[in-house]
This record gives structure tokens, sequence and C-alpha cells, in this order.
């Protein structure tokens, strides 16, 4: 099963959740930092790194002797990628999407696949509940680098999948935009961290609206409880959503998180509530249709 583990902001402490999630998890597992553009679950979890390989996407490279200035390519890509200046066919490979079109467009077989490096996709081993051999993903945009979907395609094409390979845990880049929404996509189970405020309730919520129509079982975590009002409480019980947890505010948790430790090894309350927010995970997973539905 994929379990994703999301915000509609950041700093809900998304990643204190799925690292204590992935430290306790009770069955073999693969802990994925899908934030690509600022991974930092492997500050908590340790991993001995065993592999970073480069990845890129496929991006037209022109050639001059062949091209005929028709400008097919130009009209037809939608991202301005490419542009007939004069006698000069112009290539932006950084505006390119990599849909491909243009090499298959062109009459004169000009333009050919080159790459554009995305980043760096980085794995190894972490120790988990129960498997001293937990396995680690994560992605890593390049610096100046715009787009993260398609690194995040590419982490997710290397995940372990089938029955011994266990479940996945997914932390996601926070937010509903396109990043996110690529995170959670092929989830199972979502789970939606936020806090008992104003700002988390609004977040919450635009959250909510955006992972809805993907029909899975959500439920959400309140970080921080005690801490802010009731909005996010009464929006859960207005909407069906089910609470799934709800984490006290406890200095020991942000000491632990300041000095990098998995916050429910160090902190004994939150192993519990942790250990419970797991079987109810395990449970939607196991019966998505009793539990709740975004
Ligand atoms: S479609 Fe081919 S020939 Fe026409 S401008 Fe583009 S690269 Fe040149
Ligand atoms: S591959 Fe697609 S997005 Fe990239 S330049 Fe060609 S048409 Fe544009």
């Amino acid at each position: 099963m994929i379990y994703a583990i999301a915000s509609g902001k950041g700093g809900t402490g998304k990643t204190t959740v799925t690292a204590s999630l992935a430290a306790l998890w009770n069955r073999p597992v693969t802990a994925v930092d899908l934030d690509v553009e600022e991974p930092n679950l492997h500050l908590f979890l340790h991993p001995e790194l065993t592999s970073e390989e480069p990845a890129f996407m496929e991006v037209p490279v022109a050639d001059p002797e062949r091209c005929t200035l028709c400008g097919q390519c130009a009209a037809f890509c939608q991202f301005k990628a490419l542009s007939v200046m004069g006698k000069t066919l112009l290539v932006f490979p950084e505006m390119c999407h990599g849909c491909g079109g243009c090499l298959l467009l062109c009459p004169e077989k000009a333009l050919s696949p080159g790459g554009r490096e995305l980043g760096q996709i980085v794995s190894g081993h972490f120790r988990a509940g129960r498997s001293e051999d937990a396995s680690f993903f994560m992605g890593r945009l390049r610096v100046g680098e715009a787009m993260s979907p398609p690194l995040m395609r590419q982490v997710k094409a290397r995940l372990p999948v089938g029955g011994a390979a266990g479940d996945i845990l997914i932390d996601s880049p926070p937010g509903v935009s396109c990043p996110a929404v690529n995170a959670v996509m092929d989830a199972d189970v979502l789970v939606l961290v936020t806090e008992p405020t104003p700002f988390g309730l609004h977040d919450f919520q635009l959250a909510v609206q955006a992972f809805r129509p993907l029909g899975k079982p959500l439920g959400a975590v309140i970080n921080r409880s005690g801490l802010g009002d009731a909005g996010v409480q009464d929006y859960c019980r207005a909407e069906g959503i089910p609470v799934w947890a709800e984490i006290p505010f406890n200095r020991a948790v942000a000491e632990a998180y300041s000095r990098g430790e998995v916050a429910a090894r160090a902190v004994p309350e939150l192993r519990d509530v942790i250990l419970a927010l797991m079987e109810r995970m395990q449970a939607a997973a196991s019966n998505p249709e009793e539990a709740g539905h975004a």
C-alpha cells in the first residue's frame, strides 16, 4: 500500500510525522521524500545512502544543417521553448516540458533528443520498526530547475513494488499545486497534517478541495493541538473527515526536531500517538469503503 503524508502548507510537522511513522512502521517499508525542492526526511531518518544518480529530462537539440526554418515546431510548442529568429532556430531548454511533440513533428528530422539535468535520485537504507533494512529514496531538484514533477515521476518509477517490498510512505511537498498533487495521486491513503490555527485551517481546506476529487481514504492529523482553536476539528466534523491523530504541543518534540532525531523515538508519548495513527492508516487501506473519503 502507498500512504502519502501531505499538508496544505509548510511548517505543519508533516516531515516529523512521516519520519516517526517510518521509524515505527510494523511492516517492510520504503520511505520516500518527494518534496524534491527541499528534501529533509533524511535529516531525521539518517539513512545510509548507497546510490546517487543524475536524472534527466528529454529536450530537443536542433541540427542547423537539416533545419529549413519552417517554424512548425515553434508553432506547435505550447511553452515557447522553440522560436525561429531570422535565420536561426532558437531552443530554450529551460522552458521545455519534455512532451516530445516537436521531435515527432519535424518534417526534416532536424530535432533529436538531448538531456536537461533535473537533479539527483538518491537512495539507501535506514532502520525502521521491525525491519533492519528499510529502503529510502529521495529526489533532489537541481538549484534553478523549475520543474519538479518529472523528477518526482522518475523517483517513483524506482520504488520497489509488490508483496515483499512492503508499504511505501511518501513525504509529499506542501501546498496544493502540481507537485503536491503529483506526489499523492498514486497513493492508496492520504494523511493531511495540519495545525489548529486559522492559517492551518485555511490551507487544510484548500488541501481537502484539491485532493477530494481523487476519491481516496483521507484522515487528518492535528499537530500542536491545544495551542490554537477548534476550527480544524469543527471543519473535519462538518466534512466527515476523520481525525486520525492529535499531537499535543510538547516541548520535547521540538527539542528532538532541533537535534535531528525521530521525534517518536525520543518522546514516549508521541510514540503511542504515532502507533495509533499507523493502525488507523492501515485500517483505512484495508477497508477503504469504511474509511473517510476526502
Ligand atoms: S520543424 Fe524542423 S525544420 Fe521546421 S523549424 Fe523546426 S526543427 Fe526546423
Ligand atoms: S518537447 Fe514539447 S515542450 Fe519541449 S520544446 Fe518540444 S514541443 Fe516544446
